[in-house]
């Protein structure tokens, strides 16, 4: 066949969305979407005839149907879904970091249609918005106000902005941090116009470095909490109380940009993860944190401390830019009183995880593996591995737990068979294993989980 016979061949866009495979695929995709891959598919499909890269005998059928189908498994990896995070990392950022407690999703959906977000109904009169996530974060962390906004960085703007735009904010050079995904304190501090006063060095700032850097340019004082990384050996710097005796001194606030927002001492675990409570009890003027870190609730960023500071910050036009919706708020409000109800470590999936005792995650282990029907030539070890908080908290610990060892098969083709099954699972590859760690797997996912699994394995397996 020449090429001017196989372009006069190719087929319409009509003809194609009448084709059995493309009828199948129009039940999933949008209709408009649709069209746009096949128009996209017989086009290239034209340019491989017209560059001469079409071989005479080509098959302008299966040709675009192949393509269009490797569009749409492109697209189904891009879809928000929900997926079993076998990382072993709790809180991983590419995963929408915390999971969210039963309460908070009940409360959340209950709340996603019309809700009385800005209206009391005792009085019937408008409310302020969300006072009553407020009134129980207020309650949880002792402070004596607190404000909502989309997320830490949020938090942090808006706070250096409101408190010190064309002033100078001192920080410690230690502290100067990147949290990841870009988030460079610098350019935040230049982002919300205020001036950056280092002091100190990387290792080593004391409080004298502090009250030295103070002048009359000076609006705040910040500590950032070092979340994604951890410095040991010859090192200092003075603590939050320090910080605040100093501003109390000088009369300038001191915030308190803790990020992971851990509400429950930790110590018994061998951590020594600042938390909210004790930032609030020393007395910090604003003390900053994530709501989907160690909170474990809704991506947001909670500012609690002072009223009149709060108050200030409330006013400021920026705060309705970076307000939260009714779903947030009760998200919020729901995980806060886990916390309240006392059976936090049972009801936030997060401290749930990082409690369980190393023998229950094996037990679990035990368990997937025995429901497991695989192949000969794959074996499936249960052993122990390393698991991670993870999403800037707790730096450098690790977690005792337990995994999946799966080898005897290809790991790169098993983990993407892993990632594109329904549910998806992520794990991940060491030492040519693939490694699935069960410490950030939910009990509930473990039955969808075998399966997940064994459908992975048998595709794979399958394959010439
Ligand atoms: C994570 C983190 C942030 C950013 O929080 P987001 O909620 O991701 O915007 C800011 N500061 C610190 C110290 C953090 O750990």
């Amino acid at each position: 066949m020449t090429s001017s016979d196989q372009l006069r061949q190719l087929p319409s866009v009509d003809d194609v969305l009448r084709w059995p495979l493309l009828r199948a695929i129009g039940s999933d995709v949008p209709r408009p979407q649709l069209v746009n891959w096949v128009r996209d598919a017989i086009e290239l499909c034209r340019q491989e005839i017209q560059n001469g890269k079409a071989a005479a005998e080509h098959n302008v059928v299966q040709h675009i149907t192949e393509r269009i189908a490797q569009t749409q498994t492109r697209a189904k990896g891009r879809r928000l879904q929900p997926v079993i995070n076998a990382t072993g990392i709790l809180l991983h950022t590419n995963l929408g970091r915390a999971p969210l407690a039963d309460e908070a999703v009940a409360a959340m959906a209950a709340c996603s249609q019309y809700a009385n977000v800005e209206l009391d109904l005792y009085t019937g009169k408008r409310s302020g918005r969300g006072e009553r996530a407020v009134e129980l974060l207020v309650q949880l962390t002792g402070a004596e106000d607190a404000l909502i906004v989309n997320n830490c960085a949020a938090a942090t703007m808006l706070v250096l902005q409101t408190l010190a735009a064309g002033r100078e904010v001192i920080v410690s050079r230690g502290q100067l941090v990147e949290i990841g995904g870009g988030y460079r304190l610098p350019e935040v501090f230049t982002a919300a116009a205020a001036l950056l006063k280092e002091v100190g060095t990387t290792n080593r700032t004391y409080l004298k470095d502090y009250e030295a850097a103070i002048s009359e340019r000076t609006g705040a004082i910040i500590r950032v909490h070092r979340s994604n990384f951890y410095q040991g050996g010859f090192v200092t710097e003075p603590d939050i109380a320090e910080l605040v005796s100093l501003g109390e001194a000088r009369n300038l606030p001191v915030v308190d940009d803790l990020g992971s927002g851990c509400m429950i001492d930790l110590s018994e675990f061998g951590w020594s993860e600042p938390t909210v409570p004790h930032s609030i009890r020393s007395k910090a003027d604003l003390t900053l944190f994530s709501g989907d870190k160690m909170f474990g609730g809704p991506q947001a960023g909670i500012i609690v401390g002072k009223a009149p500071l709060i108050a200030r910050l409330r006013r400021s036009p920026m705060t309705r830019a970076l307000r939260v919706d009714k779903t947030t708020l009760a998200g919020i409000a729901a995980t806060a009183e886990c916390y309240l109800s006392g059976d936090a470590f049972q009801k936030v999936p997060l401290l749930q995880m990082l409690s369980r005792s190393v023998d229950e995650v094996r037990q679990h282990c035990e368990r997937i593996a025995s429901g497991l029907n695989l192949p000969e030539s794959v074996r499936c070890k249960v052993a122990p591995s390393e698991a991670q908080v993870g999403g800037g908290s707790v730096p450098g610990a690790t977690l005792k737990s337990w995994a999946l060892y799966l080898s005897g098969i290809s790991p790169t083709a098993l983990t993407a068979a892993l990632r594109s099954g329904s549910p998806a699972v992520l794990g991940h590859i060491r030492d040519n294993e693939v490694v699935l760690d069960l410490r950030s797997v939910r009990p509930q996912q473990h039955e969808a989980f075998v399966t997940a699994i064994q459908e992975a394995v048998t595709h794979v397996a399958d394959q010439p």
